[in-house]
């Protein structure tokens, strides 16, 4: 294996003691409040709420949790966005997805006050995103981005390929790419020749939920390869079945050409709980009219 191994677990933990230490040195103008809604009861969805909880408090903000059963009407749900907003303890509101079918994901998402939306999803914010002003930006991606910075140090000039066009990772993926001066390629499921379309970028974000899609060969030699993908797979041991995490890299080959590259689990996966706290604390200090931690 060449690649340098970028860990996601350990830069995750300097992010969030930096939050901590801004949280801390920040006391006097209150503590930054993060209310996370949970509508039904996805077991998976369960989980990250719990570690989003405990993580909260660790860096010493507030959390709040709201339970709400799977039946809960929109109107409900609105109401209780609307309580969020005008709360002046709440800094930040996320609605895990996905929601269960009869509540319309994008009205919900847009009901969250734009200064409010720690997950970058609100319209607003993407608009901001897109014309390159100040906003809240999604968390996996900023992840992503933070990871890249502190391999790279400027980003300016270098050809990234992003592939996935979603709204929570591909597109504003390639934004962020963008406004740090690369030459940016959204790769999806109707791209031509992709191999030969990733094999010419410097920077390779791989967000498609395909195990292990991208392999070594499609890899330029050198080139910094952050992988998105958290797939679950059940093999078969002895007999009996395990499951495990890929991501959408062959990891072993990627990481014979690659000059770097994330593991999975422990790259992107930390990074994204880490980065919605450092999104809680920049909506605090915009709320408060304190600059945003550097
Ligand atoms: P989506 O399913 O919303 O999007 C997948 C994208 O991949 C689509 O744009 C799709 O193209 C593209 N795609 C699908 N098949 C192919 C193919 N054969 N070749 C090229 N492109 C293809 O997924 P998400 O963006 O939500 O998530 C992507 C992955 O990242 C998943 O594994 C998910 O679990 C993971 N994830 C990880 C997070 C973390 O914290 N680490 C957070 C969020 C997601 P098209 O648009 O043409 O259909």
């Amino acid at each position: 294996m060449n690649a340098k191994v970028i860990d996601g677990k350990a830069f995750a933990a300097t992010v969030r003691a930096r939050v901590a230490e801004h949280v801390a040195a920040n006391a006097a103008h209150g503590q930054p409040g993060l209310a996370v809604v949970l509508v039904g009861d996805d077991p998976a969805s369960d989980v990250y709420v719990r570690s989003k909880g405990r993580m909260t408090r660790e860096v010493g903000m507030a959390s709040v949790k709201h339970r709400l059963s799977a039946e809960t009407s929109e109107a409900d749900l609105l109401k209780l966005i609307d309580d969020l907003n005008n709360d002046d303890s709440i800094h930040g509101i996320l609605v895990q997805l996905p929601l269960p079918g009869h509540l319309n994901e994008d009205l919900v998402i847009n009901s969250i006050d734009p200064a409010k939306d720690v997950d970058g999803f609100h319209t607003s914010n993407v608009g901001l995103l897109g014309t390159g002003q100040k906003s809240m930006v999604p968390c996996t991606p900023l992840g992503c981005l933070l990871m890249l910075k502190d391999h790279h140090g400027s980003l300016s000039g270098l050809n990234a390929v992003v592939i996935g066009r979603s709204n929570i990772v591909g597109k504003p993926m390639a934004q962020m790419l963008l406004k740090e001066s690369c030459t940016v390629t959204v790769a999806h499921s109707r791209t031509r020749n992709i191999a030969e379309v990733v094999k010419r970028a410097e920077i390779v974000v791989a967000a498609v939920g395909r195990p292990e899609m991208v392999t070594g060969d499609w890899i330029k030699p050198g080139a910094t390869v952050i992988d998105v993908g958290i797939n679950r797979i059940n093999e078969t041991v002895k007999g009996g079945g395990k499951t495990s995490l890929v991501g959408d890299c062959h990891y072993d080959s990627c990481a014979e050409v690659a000059g770097a590259i994330t593991p999975v689990p422990g790259g992107v996966g930390p990074m994204t709980i880490a980065c919605l706290l450092l999104n809680t604390l920049n909506a605090f200090c915009d709320q408060k009219g304190l600059p945003r931690p550097s």
